[in-house]
């Protein structure tokens, strides 16, 4: 007690100064607190800081979650040599590069990627367009990291997609687009359990 209140005394000397040119030891006198005057200064902080009735803690609705998410730097980008644009518009949003590896993907391992899209017309030509060039595959960390990458990237066509975003800045088509996300955390999981091991993953 007799160290805290001390200490208390020696705060106010030190943040008191001494605007009149007054000794340092007479201001400290001077404005002593009251014994133990550091136990009420102490709760009327943390009464201003958590009114009566609210929350200490954020609920779980209003928390941001720190999340993972896959990502694919595509073909048509790497063609153009657009990597680092791409990378800085991905850390400008926030998010963290937590994991890369530059590859050409195999058949197989684009068929197996894009296997919900199995039925799709398109299915055919983009195995095809995955497996004709270098691609960058990435884990991203962030807040709601999941959603956040979808808005960064933006519509899966070009043409609909927001300014600023990586595929109106850089996509040539809505094949050629430059970038892949997943669209839910448990494809994430899933598409990173494809391409990474979780020691390859640094957070
Ligand atoms: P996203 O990549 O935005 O999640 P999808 O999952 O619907 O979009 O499609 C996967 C990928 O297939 C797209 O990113 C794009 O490369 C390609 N694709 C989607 N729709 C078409 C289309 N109509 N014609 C050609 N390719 C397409
Ligand atoms: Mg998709």
């Amino acid at each position: 007690m007799a160290i805290a209140a001390g200490g208390v005394r020696l705060l106010v000397f030190c943040a008191a100064g001494t605007p009149d040119g007054a000794p340092h030891s007479i201001v400290a006198r001077e404005r002593k607190p009251a014994k133990a005057g550091w136990r009420a200064a102490a709760a009327r902080l943390y009464t201003a800081a958590f009114p009566r009735g609210t929350s200490r803690v954020p609920e779980p609705s209003t928390r941001a979650m720190t999340e993972r998410t896959f990502s694919i730097i595509k073909p048509d980008a790497t063609a153009r040599n657009l990597t680092g644009k791409i990378n800085a518009v991905i850390e400008d949003a926030g998010l963290r590069i937590v994991a890369q590896r530059r590859i050409k993907m195999s058949r197989q391992q684009a068929e197996k990627f894009y296997e919900v899209h199995k039925e799709r017309p398109f299915y055919g030509e983009l195995v095809e367009y995955m497996t004709s060039g270098p691609v960058v595959v990435q884990v991203l960390e962030g807040d709601n990291a999941v959603a956040k990458y979808r808005e960064v990237m933006g519509a899966t066509n070009p043409a609909q997609a927001a300014e600023g975003t990586i595929r109106k800045l850089f996509a040539e088509s809505i094949q050629n687009n430059s970038v892949h996300g997943s669209d839910s955390q448990d494809n994430a999981k899933l598409e990173i359990a494809q391409f990474f091991k979780d020691e390859d993953i640094a957070g």
